[in-house]
């Protein structure tokens, strides 16, 4: 058996702490490697990969892949995804409000990335509207 805390005992099936932090490093060095990889070809950073992994979400999060097909497939992905919880919110006292845990309300950003409707979330929106418009000022 390897010792714990390395990524071969982690690799071994074990899910302690130090065998789960080997693991996060080694992946983090991972990605870091594959990130250096990636070449500049027109003014964009564009994964070393084969040309069928282009025009995906995935090489786009996993490979930082910036070409013009990665990037829209990403794009995509995000507003299907911003979609689909936008049909999550449920209808409460005639405000659409998104299904998050409460700590996440009365945040502009749950306004904007949830369409959450409830009070707090519309009063924080337009409170940073107003601080916007007063920072371009
Ligand atoms: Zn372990
Ligand atoms: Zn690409
Ligand atoms: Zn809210």
């Amino acid at each position: 058996m390897r010792p714990h805390g390395t990524e071969g005992r982690y690799n071994e099936g074990c899910t302690c702490p130090g065998c789960r932090a080997a693991h996060a490093k080694k992946h983090r060095e991972y990605t870091r490697r594959k990130m250096a990889q990636r070449v500049l070809i027109d003014g964009r950073l564009v994964a070393p990969v084969p040309a069928e992994m282009h025009g995906k979400h995935s090489t786009y999060r996993q490979y930082g892949c910036k070409c013009a097909p990665c990037v829209e497939a990403n794009r995509v992905t995000i507003a299907a995804q911003r979609t689909a919880r936008l049909t999550e919110r449920i209808l409460i006292d005639g405000r659409l409000v998104a299904p998050v845990p409460p700590e996440m309300h009365d945040r502009y950003t749950t306004y904007q990335n949830y369409g959450c409707r409830c009070i707090p979330c519309t009063t924080a929106n337009s409170r940073k509207r107003r601080g916007d418009r007063k920072a371009s000022r």
